[in-house]
């Protein structure tokens, strides 16, 4: 009885009083920035998935859905469910010797790729152009060399070059007949921006997940290892004599990543234990190398801005439960491959066919102020034309933005529904729709911070999302999944047709 005068009590206050507030008018701006600005600060060290700063962000945002209100929903009555990460890399043990110089592996030497290898060898010395018809004519004899070339145009060449590793691709393919024992590419100082980004990537190595536990083990590729070596830390000129050494051995190890998962019981016990589903990532890119002396790529937007989101969501949501519960999950280690949500469809808190939507946001606060994307929507991601239709009603009754629908096109050359965590889902045939306002120049930069977000357009962004998600909790009825939804993926990266 005095949990029914409670529905009752909710039921007046929270959807149909007339002169109450309106739950919605829990997603305040004040609240938005202030969880942004600390989300997104420096002192949150960019949240990179499988590291202790994901951790510590992981943690504030457990506290802060504490504090809106919700109750844990992870593993073992916390909030979090925490996963580990395969990880792969070369050793940062390995050797390698040019000249007879040790080079420093990680400072002087990076390694493409995880190829173990043991190489003794003389050096050729070689310029792209002479190693270009080196597949039809070889020119150049470099069987079981090593071969040295400069990462340079051809003296006259006004043409851009190719950045680096599409670059020793073409040099790897010319001269992969003839079977040499390495290939060295020389990088000059001017392409600082490459070696940035390869040496960012070594300690990292490859990411993987093993959600079911039937992966096999990786075993190391053996083989012709690809070089870079930065041409500052050489010194002197190579004599013609010169050989290469390298012993380079890799690694493997697990590092943990961290779904936080939080609830709100729906208050109509027949459909309580079904789910509505709010989705964001906390992890962004972490500590890399500085571009204009700034090296925390803070990740306001993405994904601060959705995270922060869910917990302004959560409080509207705890004021005033729908009949459905909701499920708030934050996923980690989003940007190392959408490894938290591949890791809850396959170990979900709730089974997956009790999850009636899915509402994953991804960078909510940047461009037009009125205009947003909804992916998801057409035809052939769309997996629930119900669902579709109580977001765009949701829009025009309350948030009113420009729909864009032209990046939810299997042409579109950025791919953009196939980035975000609502993809596991809709795999697993769940009905999902991902809310964006897409991308900007500052996306993966260390530029990508919170002053630089539109705080009125992230509330407006986080109201159509919970007013999404809120008819879809107090339907009769919940959103069915469309037979014909079909992953369909017209174009890659590159713009090739990849077919069907
Ligand atoms: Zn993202």
């Amino acid at each position: 009885m005095q949990w029914l005068k409670h529905v009752v009590l909710v039921a007046a206050v929270g959807i149909v009083g007339a002169d109450s507030q309106d739950p919605i008018e829990h997603i305040r701006e004040s609240d938005l920035r202030a969880d942004l600005f600390a989300l997104a600060g420096d002192q949150m060290r960019g949240r990179e998935g499988g590291t202790l700063d994901e951790m510590a962000a992981s943690m504030w945002i457990a506290e802060r859905a504490r504090d809106a209100g919700l109750l844990p929903g992870g593993d073992n009555g916390t909030y979090f469910q925490f996963f580990p990460l395969e990880r792969y890399r070369v050793s940062a043990q390995s050797t390698v010797t040019l000249g007879g110089q040790a080079l420093r592996m990680g400072h002087d030497v990076l390694p493409d790729g995880t190829t173990t290898a043991h190489v003794d060898a003389p050096v050729v010395m070689a310029s792209a152009a002479q190693l270009a018809g080196s597949a039809e004519s070889p020119s150049l004899d470099v069987a079981g060399k090593a071969v040295v070339v400069r990462y340079a145009s051809a003296p006259g060449v006004t043409t851009p070059l190719p950045s680096l590793r599409a670059w020793v691709r073409t040099i790897q393919r010319a001269v992969a007949a003839q079977e040499p024992a390495a290939i060295v590419a020389i990088v000059p100082d001017e392409a600082r921006d490459q070696w940035n980004r390869s040496a960012a990537a070594f300690p990292r190595g490859s990411y993987a997940l093993d959600p079911d536990g039937t992966a096999e083990p990786r075993v190391p590729s053996v083989g012709m290892p690809l070089l870079y070596v930065r041409e500052s830390a050489i010194t002197g000129t190579l004599a013609a004599s010169a050989r290469v050494t390298a012993a380079i051995t890799a690694e493997s190890f697990q590092y943990p990543s961290v779904n936080i998962i939080a609830r709100v019981p729906g208050r109509d016990p027949m459909l309580a234990g079904e789910y509505v589903l709010y989705s964001a990532h906390q992890d962004h890119d972490g500590v890399r190398y500085p571009v204009e002396g700034d090296d925390i790529w803070n990740g306001a937007d993405d994904n601060a801005t959705t995270s922060v989101a869910l917990l302004a969501i959560g409080r509207a949501v705890a004021a005033a439960p729908g009949r459905r519960s909701s499920l708030f999950i934050w996923h980690g280690a989003e940007e190392r491959g959408l490894m938290g949500s591949r890791w809850f469809v396959k170990n979900p808190v709730v089974p997956l066919s009790a999850i009636a939507a899915v509402l994953n946001g991804d960078m909510l606060g940047r461009n037009e102020p009125d205009t947003a994307a909804l992916l998801g929507a057409t035809a052939p991601h769309r997996n629930s034309p119900e669902l579709v239709a109580m977001a765009l009603a949701a829009n025009t009754a309350v948030t009113k933005f420009t729909v864009d629908s032209s990046w939810d096109s299997p042409d579109h050359r950025e791919g953009w529904y196939y980035r975000s965590d609502h993809l596991p889902y809709a795999r697993a045939g769940v009905p999902a729709l991902f809310f964006s306002t897409l991308l900007h120049p500052d996306y993966h930069t260390p530029f990508d911070n919170p002053d630089r977000i539109d705080i009125g357009k992230l509330a407006r962004m986080t109201r159509w999302m919970y007013a999404t998600g809120r008819t879809v909790s107090e339907a009769e009825t919940r959103p069915a999944v469309d037979p014909e939804f079909k992953l369909e993926r017209c174009r890659d990266y590159t713009g090739n047709y990849c077919g069907n």
